[in-house]
């Protein structure tokens, strides 16, 4: 089968060993690419380990379409046993790293064990090693991608992680191209805890297709389509952040730990305060729409800023300045946090000073205090001492009523939506596969223009249809959902894509029922891992639920406990998983995965 170059590599950082392994037609056919091979990878290859020992495995995993020259498609997907939620944790990332990895003739790598030293990877096509990692261990990712490009050159993709990573904080991610980053439910901290603190890889073959001539062509057009897009200029203008003012008129702009919707100072953060500061923009290769917004942060550096982080490290946490958002922007880049769950962090001891539950004083908007936490949490003393691992551990920590405004589900903090009055979008974060994330069912934008308050049946449909084309589909593919979603570029075109790389037509059909067999995977990946798996962990933070907003044109709104629950039940329908969201034995027969049957124990 063409569209791939065939191979697994795997590095064993225990004794060493690197081998070449074939990935079977049927692998590539039932599982696609990305999010596909790495679920099917840790279902068969990682349960019941303590995903920070060497037992974990951390997969590297690109897509079909990954390094060819079509729309968006320089991203690859990293997956993990997650330490953040104990459950199935990915994230995909843009980086020339999924380009050069796919140049080198692999689709995936599997990395294992645990190196008794500081190291890093450095693959150059047929030639891999594990190198030793000391000048580089210690140093923030901005430094250490420096360090790494002095050594092997400009031209090489880097995946780094910075000290959070280094002392397994569990929201630490990987970041890449000084700014670019991915694996939120703590894929830096699994990388951490194998002594892994680098991947590099240069890649100069050619990735294998069926029809190049007609691919160039096809994607040719798919790049002159989406300048041509109305919204194009915009979005080159203000990226995601052209969402900030929208969210902040609907209510659902996360505000002081989530308990409002709305921030009196969003207009100095919006997407026109952040065009007024913008110096550039970049973002993952292979795309013509990069939203990376580059301003000077307030100590004068530059930082890429985009609406998650503005959101969470804004209104979240009190801070009305852009430029001091960039500063917290940038440091957590630098250290190797995810933003979306720092913010959350923040919010949190921010709510918990305030309702005098902890000693330290850290007052909503202070700078110099989060300042002093990120660089805390990299070496997990203080404050960081107390997040380092989310805010489900903070919460027990912290005792009081701290549950219930601790705002993650399955442990995975809520990205920078307020969901008081979206219970379709609160549903998308109750049954995402890694825990509360957006980037499976962003149905908020659909959901407000159509009938916000209910809680239909069409709205249930609706986050199943877009986990299986946002969660299922382009994590497969792998490439960026975005050109679809913020410009309207066609989905047409991906069949087309799949056919002229891989020379097999595949139904939109196939494609949905690849959704659907990923979910049920991850889904009873979750069931296997977690012996007290109950409904519940499919359910938002009760603060949606239990206080409603108090300020704005929707005071008073909270989510609805008894209609949520008739949502998820709905929602289990559709998939085919019973009462308590467990796979049913013939829907998982159905989807071709009765051998998963056997490893659900007693819930099989
Ligand atoms: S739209 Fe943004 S996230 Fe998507 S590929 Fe382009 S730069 Fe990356």
């Amino acid at each position: 089968m063409k569209g791939y170059g065939g191979r697994i590599l795997r590095v064993n950082l225990s004794d060493g060993k690197i081998s070449k392994e074939e990935i079977s037609d049927e692998m590539r056919r039932k599982f696609l690419g990305g999010r596909g091979f790495a679920a099917k990878i840790l279902w068969d290859e990682v349960g019941g380990v303590d995903p920070l020992s060497e037992d974990n495995k951390i997969v590297f995993s690109t897509g079909p379409l990954t390094g060819l020259p079509l729309p968006s498609s320089g991203k690859m997907v990293i997956a993990s046993k997650s330490p953040l939620t104990g459950g199935y944790g990915d994230g995909n990332i843009g980086s020339m790293a999924a380009v050069h990895l796919r140049r080198a003739g692999y689709d995936v790598m599997i990395v294992e064990g645990r190196s008794e030293t500081p190291c890093y990877i450095a693959i150059q096509d047929e030639e891999v090693k594990i190198l030793g990692a000391r000048e580089i261990w210690g140093r923030t990712t901005f430094e250490s991608q420096d360090r790494l490009e002095a050594n092997h050159g400009k031209t090489i993709g880097v995946l780094v992680i910075g000290p959070a990573g280094e002392k397994m904080a569990r929201f630490a991610n990987v970041i890449s191209q000084r700014g670019r980053a991915g694996g939120r439910p703590g894929m830096g901290a699994v990388m951490g805890s194998k002594n892994l603190k680098a991947v590099v890889v240069k890649g100069t073959g050619k990735i294998p297709v069926f029809n190049e001539k007609k691919l160039r062509e096809m994607g040719r057009k798919g790049y002159g389509e989406i300048k041509g897009k109305e919204n194009y200029d915009f979005w080159i203008r203000q990226g995601t952040m052209q969402v900030f003012e929208w969210c902040n008129e609907n209510s659902c702009l996360p505000t002081l730990n989530f308990r409002e919707g709305t921030f009196q100072f969003s207009k100095r953060l919006d997407g026109y305060a952040l065009e007024g500061a913008k110096v550039d923009r970049k973002g993952c290769p292979l795309c013509n729409m990069q939203c990376g917004n580059i301003i000077k942060d307030a100590e004068n550096r530059n930082v890429e800023m985009d609406y998650e982080n503005v959101g969470m490290l804004g209104p979240n946490i009190g801070m009305d300045d852009l430029r001091k958002v960039g500063v917290l922007n940038r440091m957590a880049d630098e250290y190797g946090l995810d933003t979306i769950s720092l913010g959350s962090c923040l919010g949190f001891l921010m709510e918990a000073s305030e309702r005098g539950l902890i000693y330290e004083r850290i007052a909503w908007g202070d700078l110099d205090a989060c300042k002093k936490v990120i660089e805390d949490t990299g070496k997990r003393r203080g404050l960081g001492e107390t997040i380092y691992e989310g805010v489900r551990m903070a919460s027990q920590r912290v005792g009081g009523n701290s549950r219930d405004w601790a705002m993650h589900v399955k442990g995975l903090e809520v990205s920078a939506y307020n969901c008081h009055a979206c219970p379709g979008m609160a549903l998308s974060f109750g049954t995402s596969p890694i825990g509360a994330h957006h980037k499976d069912a962003w149905v908020i934008s659909w959901e407000i223009s159509t009938d916000r308050f209910s809680y239909s049946k069409e709205k249930v449909e609706k986050v199943v249809e877009l986990q299986r084309l946002r969660g299922g589909l382009f994590e497969s593919l792998t490439t960026c959902r975005l050109p679809w979603i913020e410009v309207d570029f066609g989905l047409h075109w991906y069949p087309k894509y799949l056919e002229a790389a891989m020379g097999e037509e595949i139904s939109q059909g196939e494609l949905f029922e690849l959704g659907d067999r990923i979910y049920a995977l991850i889904r009873s990946y979750w069931i296997r891992e977690n012996r007290s798996w109950n409904r519940e962990m499919d359910y938002p933070p009760s603060r949606w639920f239990e206080e409603p907003l108090s300020k704005g044109d929707l005071k008073g709104y909270k989510l609805d406990r008894a209609r949520y629950d008739e949502m998820l039940s709905r929602y289990y329908e559709i998939r085919g998983w019973d009462e308590n969201g467990i796979p049913k034995r013939e829907t998982l027969e159905v989807l071709g995965l009765g051998d998963v049957v056997g490893g659900l124990g007693k819930h099989g």
